[in-house]
């Protein structure tokens, strides 16, 4: 079903309110709470889901993923510290919401979603926006390596450890957000660049993400054929 793309006085007020929400929680960059002020939000989600669109909640998007909390989007962005210009990738497409308001900030957005589905309508919907990011299909465990290095990396689904062909394609002096741990919870970390094999982690309390999983929804069997 098609929505209309309608950003109205309703929508604006709602969104202002979920910024001063987000702001109450901790945030505190002017230039994140302006980009979650800026992006509507409401036409990321499943029709259905639209009047919730600016509770400050995650809710589930196709193929079975979830667009994520906006003071989740909003801490992460925080930890990159975009600059205007940053070339930025972004691990679990989804819904695009993340990638529209790393675009909003000025940043040159990469971002790689693992299901086909969502990757389609990612890249089909965003620049009716204006937003436009590049967009990839595959696994995001192996990143981008044809536009490496990046000034910025974020993963936005929960992983064991950080993939190293990720940190090997951060620039030095970039830095990796990535919540990091098992299904029920993770830990957000943050890994700043020196050199090769010099990093420094620092962490920001927990959250709870989907799965990062290896491999493209290509190879996924949805159905088993039942036995006769
Ligand atoms: N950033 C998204 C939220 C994404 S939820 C948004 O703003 O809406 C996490 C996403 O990561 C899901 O869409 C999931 O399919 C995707 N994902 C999981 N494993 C992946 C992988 N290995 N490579 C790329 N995307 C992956």
């Amino acid at each position: 079903m098609q929505q209309k793309l309608e950003d109205d006085y309703r929508h604006k007020g709602l969104r202002k309110k979920l910024v001063e929400e987000i702001h109450s929680k901790g945030i505190r960059s002017d230039a994140v709470l302006d980009a979650i002020g800026k992006v509507p939000r409401h036409l990321f989600m499943e029709t259905g889901f639209v009047n919730f669109a600016y509770k400050d909640q995650a809710f589930p998007i196709a193929s079975g993923q979830t667009i994520s909390q906006p003071y989740t989007v909003a801490f992460q962005t925080e930890l990159l510290d975009i600059r205007p210009g940053d070339k930025v990738l972004e691990i679990g497409t989804g819904s695009g919401y993340q990638a529209a308001v790393l675009f909003e900030m000025g940043a040159r957005v990469f971002t790689i979603e693992r299901q086909r589905e969502l990757f389609l309508k990612a890249q089909s919907f965003l620049p009716k926006l204006g937003y436009r990011p590049r967009f990839f299909y595959g696994d995001g465990y192996k990143g981008v390596p044809a536009f490496a290095p990046y000034d910025k990396i974020l993963i936005t689904a929960a992983t064991d450890q950080i993939p190293p062909e990720l940190t090997a394609q951060l620039r030095n002096g970039g830095i990796l957000v990535a919540p990091v741990g098992g299904p029920g919870s993770q830990e957000m970390i943050r890994m700043i660049k020196h050199g090769t094999n010099d990093f420094e982690t620092t962490r920001h309390g927990y959250f709870v993400f989907v799965p990062m999983v290896k491999g493209t929804s290509n190879h996924e069997q949805p159905h088993k054929k039942k036995k006769k």
